[in-house]
């Protein structure tokens, strides 16, 4: 089966995750893929392969040779972002790309003006939307290069390997996709999660992430005979987001700058409550951040000589470039990999956090390679047929090289 037309078996399978359900995986629709590729894995000779209670898919290619190499792991997930409808997809083909604008129906049409990265699929094939749904190249496409090696290692059994470990997880869009992955079951010494965009692009970088939930405790009486006693909890929290600086607002940042999101504000009069989420690539920086919610809290609450407001904040992942650096083995093996496929490494930082950034801090280093889409999250989705075979061949490429004695 070619790699484009795995991906597009599993487009069409509908697999958003959802936050509010509170079930493991979070949708059926997940659990529906995740036994499809069970199935596959088997039919191509994984035999271990399986789907375990939390609806994470493990299965093992066992290496073929002898001598002790690194165990390596290929990681993608299965469900697509809730913020945009993935039913009914219909996934179209569109040969040697022109570089033009892309009228995906009569309505909707992408404008290269709007998605200058366009260019580099010029003359490449693509798979696009019909303007209704996002694709779920992200991280479908992963899936559907990780599948597309299993089945290439097991045709060609000449090919010498070590041992291979696969995994699909569910959830990672509502950034669960590592809660309940196995790191000692997984027991590989590094991993990659398929879930970039290029690919001669890697990424070592993720965000540190917090979120701070800030309550505001007012004082409502009639506004009438409200004179020195009201205190309006409305007032208090537009004061708080105020005291923080207005350059670090997500639409100011790009880069490594790092912001503090304000995205839900609800409230009356007696009480408030305010979420916020902070991000930094920098350790030193998101911890200011952070910092500066607590002064700001104490600001207000020495201002109204009264303890008004509260923060607290729930630290989630960290920028795993931290563990990373220490494995320079790791680094050289994804760089002389991607050059000797005729590309130029180019090194990037995730705005955001992967499984892998997670799965670096319980133990398994696990940088993040491309995939060959681009525009995820929304009916602009597209993937690179030409890429995707990319993609196969990289993995080939650094599964090679372990083998051949670990000197990248
Ligand atoms: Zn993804």
């Amino acid at each position: 089966m070619k790699v484009e037309e795995r991906l597009i078996q599993y487009c069409k399978m509908a697999t958003a995750s959802d936050p509010r359900t509170k079930t493991v995986p979070s949708t059926p629709g997940q659990t529906a893929l995740a036994q499809l590729l069970v199935e596959q894995l088997k039919a191509l000779g994984v035999t271990d392969a399986h789907r375990d209670e939390f609806g994470v898919v493990y299965g093992t290619i066992a290496a073929n040779v002898d001598k002790k190499t690194d165990v390596i792991g290929l990681i993608a997930h299965m469900d697509t972002s809730p913020e945009f409808s993935g039913e009914q997809v219909k996934p179209r083909i569109l040969r040697e790309y022109d570089g033009k604008d892309i009228e995906l129906n009569p309505e909707v049409t992408l404008q290269v003006s709007e998605f200058p990265g366009m260019q580099r699929f010029i003359g490449k094939d693509l798979i696009v939307t019909d303007g209704t749904t996002l694709l779920g190249a992200d991280d479908k496409a992963g899936i559907a290069e990780i599948m597309t090696v299993v089945e290439y290692l097991f045709e060609h059994p000449e090919v010498p390997h070590g041992t291979i470990k696969i995994a699909f997880t569910p959830d990672e869009e509502i950034g669960e996709g590592a809660d309940h992955f196995d790191v000692a079951k997984f027991h590989a010494d590094y991993a990659f999660t398929l879930d970039g965009g290029a690919p001669e692009e890697y990424c070592l970088e993720t965000f540190n992430a917090a979120t701070a939930v800030v309550k505001i405790t007012g004082k409502s009486i009639h506004p009438g005979s409200a004179k020195n006693v009201m205190i309006n909890a409305l007032n208090v929290a537009m004061e708080f987001h105020q005291c923080l600086p207005v350059q670090q607002r997500p639409e100011y940042t790009e880069g490594f700058e790092g912001f503090n999101h304000l995205h839900e504000l609800t409230g009356a009069t007696e009480s408030a409550r305010m979420e916020y989420i902070i991000r930094n690539h920098d350790a030193t920086q998101f911890e200011r951040q952070i910092a500066l919610f607590d002064q700001a809290a104490q600001f207000l609450n020495a201002k109204y000589g009264q303890p008004l407001v509260r923060v607290s904040i729930e630290r989630s992942y960290r920028n795993m470039k931290e563990i990373l650096i220490q494995h320079p083995k790791i680094i050289e093996l994804m760089r002389s990999s991607i050059e000797e496929l005729g590309m130029t490494p180019r090194s990037s930082s995730a705005r955001g956090g992967t499984d892998g950034s997670r799965l670096t801090f319980m133990g398994l280093p696990c940088p993040n390679l491309g995939t060959g889409g681009a525009n995820c999250h929304g009916r602009y989705e597209v993937a690179c047929i030409q890429e995707m075979e990319m993609m196969v061949q990289l993995l080939l490429k650094m599964i090679e090289k372990i083998v051949h004695g670990a000197h990248f």
